[in-house]
């Protein structure tokens, strides 16, 4: 069947660097977005998208995807393993081959891939990411997964470990399809249904591109934004785009650089011949691996980017959050998310206290210590433990001789968490569970 392709890359609204990359080189495009600190990202993502470039994928089929993927996987481990700089650097990957009728996926990490089809938007690939784990596990709602705040940890990348655990799948296509590839920075900002919708508006596959980044941006540009668009051609339309570029190879670019689409065909009447009525997402044997495997291998996965010193490579979040939360029986100010994840505390203390938490907890205002009171900045968690110091002094008597809370260094936010050598402060992770 023959395709056409749209892609747009934007390094958002926020962030200094696109470290995203993308690969539209008919019959394979891909989406990834690259995490590490300094040029970690943008060299992972880069690095990954060349590795597929120079596989002969086209010639080999959907194995090749794959064992591309898994190649990248080890030329990102080792050159982040080589180049101190490049420590722990890692990459999604969510890429097409497009083979007669079929378009065979694979996919690591929370970059996405949709199929749009008769109006419908479907997702096709799971979320490897920490929240998504928990919604498998029944404790949180895909709701509260869009919009948990740590979201955007993931728990599978290129560039974690040796062996790469990768999911594949197979879409039969039926012409009119569209295919939308992208990374967070488009689906984290912009919910499904608008994305439908300019699915539904735009004429062909670059228009849509540029729609969707331009609704990203206009939501905030959060992050780096990359749509690729693969549309199945209608017959009567592959007539009229026939050699007008479509097999046109796309380079791989990591500079927020915008791209042409490769063809641009107009939308003609419906043909209504459904070669393949099949739709069939299938999943791989990996995808149908029990929940228990699946659960530790995430786990390791986890302990390993992190016993890798690869913090920053799921991704800074952590590192810019606060609370004021209990420790050792003291407040104290927590940088990092009150909750542990395989075992591993998320946060560390920032700045002890001599307040007494069972005293605290004991005002009403203070009862919620022990879950951590969130605060939007260093800042506002020192102003909230002096309040509650305030609160303690005036009701008991207790805290009154303290001083200010010292604050320590505020640890530089982003992606300078990538640890190069030392393990990072956020994760000296006290581990009670699956350490190895
Ligand atoms: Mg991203």
């Amino acid at each position: 069947m023959r395709v056409s392709a749209g892609v747009r890359s934007d390094v958002g609204r926020v962030r200094r660097r696109n470290e995203d990359a993308y690969l539209v080189q008919d019959p394979v495009y891909a989406v990834a977005d690259g995490m590490g600190g300094h040029r970690g990202g943008d060299v992972a993502s880069t690095m990954s998208l060349e590795a597929l470039e120079a596989a002969d994928i086209a010639g080999r089929g959907a194995p090749a995807l794959t064992a591309a993927i898994r190649t990248a996987n080890r030329a990102v481990l080792e050159r982040g393993e080589a180049d101190r700089e490049l420590s722990g650097m890692g990459t999604t990957i969510t890429a097409v081959l497009v083979q007669g009728d079929r378009a065979h996926l694979a996919h690591v990490g929370d970059s996405r891939a949709y199929l749009f089809r008769d109006g419908a938007l479907r997702q096709l690939t799971e979320d490897h990411t920490m929240v998504q784990e928990m919604v498998r596990r029944g404790q949180l709602t895909p709701a509260q997964a869009d919009n948990h705040p740590q979201r955007s940890i993931i728990t599978r990348a290129l560039g974690a470990e040796g062996d790469l655990d990768v999911d594949e799948l197979a879409v039969d296509l039926r012409p009119g399809d569209r295919l939308l590839l992208c990374s967070d920075g488009l689906s984290g900002m912009v919910s499904d249904a608008a994305i439908a919708g300019a699915l539904t508006e735009a004429a062909d596959p670059q228009a849509a591109c540029d729609r969707l980044v331009e609704m990203a941006n206009e939501a905030g540009g959060d992050d780096n934004i990359t749509a690729v668009v693969i549309e199945a051609l209608r017959a009567d339309v592959v007539g009229a785009v026939e050699g007008d570029g479509a097999d046109r190879a796309g380079a791989v670019e990591g500079d927020g650089a915008d791209r042409a689409g490769v063809d641009r065909a107009e939308a003609g009447p419906d043909g209504a011949h459904h070669l393949e009525p099949v739709v069939a997402a299938e999943a791989s044997d990996d995808h149908r691996a029990p929940h228990r495997r699946r659960r530790l291998v995430v786990a390791l996965v986890v302990l390993a980017l992190l016993l890798a010193g690869a913090y920053a490579g799921v991704r800074a979040y952590v590192g810019r959050q606060w609370y004021v939360g209990v420790s050792d029986g003291k407040v104290a100010v927590f940088n990092g998310v009150p909750v542990s994840f395989a075992g591993v505390h998320l946060s560390h203390v920032e700045t002890p206290t001599d307040l007494p938490a069972s005293q605290a907890e004991a005002l009403p205002l203070w009862h919620g210590l022990s879950d951590g009171i969130s605060a939007r900045s260093k800042d506002d968690a020192i102003a909230i433990v002096e309040q509650v110091r305030t609160d303690l002094c005036s009701t008991s008597n207790v805290g009154c001789a303290g001083g200010t809370v010292t604050p320590g260094p505020t640890p530089t936010p982003g992606p300078t968490l990538t640890a190069t050598g030392t393990a990072p402060a956020t994760l000296s992770p006290s581990r009670t569970g699956a350490s190895p």
